[in-house]
Order: structure tokens, then C-alpha cells, then sequence
């Protein structure tokens, strides 16, 4: 399948307009990506045709909407290679990160360890915190090399008879650096620990086999994907969520409720209390259905070659630094310019219609590790082309001037 980025551009209506006078160039993708007409018009189709609350009616509406909903459900799971019953519709990655740590925490004793990396976002550090502070499990942050690369040697030797959970990001949101997730679960598992994936980021630039990489839990974001915000997936093995004790209580998650008991529903919908993201649901399959139509390795070289063109492009500013130089990292570019702050480098871009996002980019513990406060940071996806990595090296270019 050819790649045409311009045609799949023109699928993004918010693409088409202009920020101060000059065409929008959106490179803040890692935090949120833009949304093709395929979603939009699937999400205003369900509201405009055939929309109810799910599961609990026997009206046609309600079925139709249930179907759709338990649809997305099944694309979800044929996009990442697991069983419908396997995939659990959540706000967020953040919150699917969260319910797994929750009912983990159930079953660990103070003492217990549980190994991150120092790349995590706190979205894969706060809810292992809590129950550092709560439980008195310990937390061991894998280190990484200058390059931003994990130390696998320095991971193993963090691995013990104590460790219980492995939780570490299939791609860093920051460095783009994307770990070696297969060998590090085989790794984790022949130490008896569990291992959860953040694959937020991963998931947007690469096909995923959950079944082959055999984590125990992966999780990401719907909105990143090209999908709509509130809602997440947490996939877990069928084993694995059925030892999960719920994690928010409410209607469509129970069993058998009665004055004096309680039986809890089998997963996936113990863990889908109340009325769920059920727009988001379908906005999301909708993002897979239209994913499923491109070439994703076609893609993730498209990407590449943008970045490459950056680096190019920026090859011969000495004033620039850039954040994680890891072999065969994503298209992330996290940067900073001698002598200004990355708030100002990103309001100076704005004005020349140029998105990027600067500040700790949720990963304050990376920050330190690189001795920096704060970066600048460029994301590019499939809908940017050649001449927007141009216009951005120009912009930047123009920005250094204003602090030379
Ligand atoms: N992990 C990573 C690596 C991320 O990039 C993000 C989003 N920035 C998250 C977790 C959290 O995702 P969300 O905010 O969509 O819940």
C-alpha cells in the first residue's frame, strides 16, 4: 500500500486551519493526536441514528447501542491480538494503569518490590507511589544509559525474589525510546513477577501483539490514537483480570447485590462500573477500523522519515540539545536551546503555527535524570509531511535568533 500523507492529511479536518496567520502544523501528537473525519463522523452518526445507555435495555435502541458498544470491544481486541472478555473499557490509560495498581495492592505486603524505569510517565509511577505510601511496597526505577536507553544488565539486577510487579512503557513519551518489551516480560516473568506495559505512545506508531509480547497487562489511550478523549483500554490476561478484585463499584459490575452480600460480575464488566465511555467506545473502533486501511509499517517509516529530516535539518545548530538518541527510537523529538526556557521556545513557535509542547511532559523523575527542568518537545504523526519537518526547522531556526 503507498503512503500518501497529503491524502490522509486532508482527512483531518482541523488540519485545514491557520494559528496566527500561518497554516497550522500540529507536532504535539504524543499528547493528544488529531481526529479523521472517520471518527468524528461514527461518534455524530451513533448520536444523530442510535444512541442509549448499553447493556440494560430491551428497546431497540438500546441493543443497537449495546452492539455497537460491544463491537468496539471486539475490534479493540483483533487490533492488539487478545479475546473481547479481555479488554476493559476505561477513562484513560492513566486510569487503566490505576485499577490494575489497585488490585494489585490487594494482594502485596509491605516489603514487596516492584520495579519501574526512570523513562515512566507519572501516569506509571503515582499509582505504584501510593502504594509505596500506603502499603510500604518498595519501588526500584530501572536506570537508563545518557542515550536513553534502558540498562538491560542493571534491570535484570533489579529483578529478585521479592519483586512482584514489572511496570515499565513499551515507548517513552519523552525520549521516544522503544524497549525491547518481549525480552524485558521474559525477563520479569522468570523472576515470578507480573509485568504491565504503558503502551500509551507504542501503540500509536507500531502493530501490537499482546499475545506474543505475553505481558500480563497492557494499557493505552484511546485520544492518542487518533480516537477520542475518555476513554482507555486495559488489557489484561483472562487470568489475570479475573484475580483483579473490582475497582470502582457501581451498576453493571455486580452479580448479586443484597442487603447483607455481594457477588461481583466476571470481566471484562466487574471492572466497568456505571454507565461507560460508550460514544468513546465506538469513536475509538472507528479509529481502528480506519487505521486498519493503512499500511501501519508504511507509517512508521513515513514518521521516521520526518524525523530524520528534522535531524538533518538541525544538524548543524550547536545550540540545541536533544533528549534520547536511543537506537531505533520513535519520532519524538525532545530538545532544549541554549540559553532559553522551552515555554518561550514553544510560545516563539506558536506564532509561526508550529505545535509543540514544552514543559516536564509528565515525567518529572527523566527530567532530573537528564539534569534539565523542562524541554521542548516535538511529536510527529502520520498526517505531518516533508514540509512541515521543514517549516519547523526554519521556525526554530528563526526562535534560537530571538536568544543568540
Ligand atoms: N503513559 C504515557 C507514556 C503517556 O504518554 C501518557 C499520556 N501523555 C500516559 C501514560 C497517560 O495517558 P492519559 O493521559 O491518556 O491517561
Amino acid at each position: 500500500m503507498a503512503f500518501d500523507a497529503e491524502a490522509i492529511r486532508a482527512e483531518f479536518p482541523i488540519l485545514a486551519r491557520q494559528v496566527n496567520g500561518k497554516p497550522l502544523v500540529y507536532l504535539d501528537s504524543a499528547a493528544s493526536a488529531q481526529k479523521p473525519r472517520a471518527v468524528i463522523a461514527a461518534m455524530t452518526h451513533a448520536m444523530e441514528h442510535s444512541y442509549a445507555n448499553v447493556h440494560r435495555g430491551l428497546h431497540t435502541l438500546a441493543n443497537e447501542t449495546t452492539e455497537a458498544y460491544e463491537g468496539a470491544r471486539k475490534k479493540v481486541a483483533a487490533f492488539i491480538g487478545a479475546e473481547p472478555g479481555e479488554i476493559v473499557f476505561t477513562k484513560g490509560g492513566t486510569e487503566a494503569i490505576n485499577l490494575v495498581a489497585a488490585g494489585l495492592g490487594a494482594r502485596l505486603a509491605p516489603g514487596d518490590e516492584i520495579v519501574l524505569t526512570e523513562m515512566e510517565h507519572h501516569a506509571n509511577i503515582v499509582p505504584w507511589h501510593f502504594l509505596r505510601e500506603r502499603l510500604g511496597v518498595v519501588l526500584k526505577f530501572a536506570p537508563i544509559t545518557d542515550q536513553g536507553v534502558l540498562d538491560l544488565e542493571a534491570f535484570q539486577s533489579l529483578l529478585g525474589p521479592r519483586t512482584r510487579v514489572v511496570a515499565l512503557s513499551h515507548m517513552s513519551n519523552v525520549l521516544g525510546t522503544i524497549n525491547p518489551v518481549t525480552e524485558l516480560t521474559a525477563m520479569a516473568h522468570a523472576a515470578g513477577a507480573l509485568v504491565l506495559l504503558d503502551g500509551c505512545q507504542a501503540i500509536v506508531h507500531k502493530p501490537i501483539d499482546v499475545k506474543a509480547i505475553d505481558a500480563d497487562f497492557y494499557v493505552f489511550s484511546g485520544h492518542k490514537l487518533y480516537g477520542p478523549t475518555g476513554i482507555g483500554i486495559l488489557y489484561g490476561k483472562a487470568e489475570r483480570l479475573a484475580e483483579l478484585p473490582p475497582y470502582q463499584g457501581g451498576g453493571e459490575m455486580i452479580g448479586q447485590v443484597s442487603f447483607d452480600e455481594i457477588t461481583y460480575a466476571d470481566p471484562p464488566h466487574r471492572f466497568e462500573a456505571g454507565t461507560p465511555p460508550i460514544l468513546e467506545a465506538i469513536g475509538l473502533g472507528a479509529a481502528i477500523d480506519w487505521l486498519g486501511g493503512l499500511d501501519r509499517l508504511a507509517v512508521a517509516a513515513h514518521e521516521h522519515r520526518l524525523y530524520q529530516r528534522v535531524r538533518e535539518g538541525l544538524a548543524g545548530a550547536n545550540w540545541l540539545k536533544v533528549l534520547g538518541e536511543a537506537p531505533g527510537k520513535g519520532a519524538i523529538l525532545s530538545f532544549t536551546v541554549d540559553g532559553a526556557h522551552a515555554h518561550d521556545v514553544a510560545q516563539i513557535l506558536d506564532r509561526y503555527g508550529i505545535a509543540v509542547r514544552a514543559g516536564t511532559h509528565c515525567a518529572e523523575p527523566l527530567m532530573r535524570r537528564f539534569g534539565v527542568t523542562s524541554s521542548a518537545r516535538a511529536s510527529f504523526a502520520l498526517y505531518n509531511t516533508e514540509r512541515e519537518a521543514d517549516s519547523f526547522v526554519d521556525a526554530l531556526f528563526k526562535t534560537q535568533a530571538f536568544f543568540a
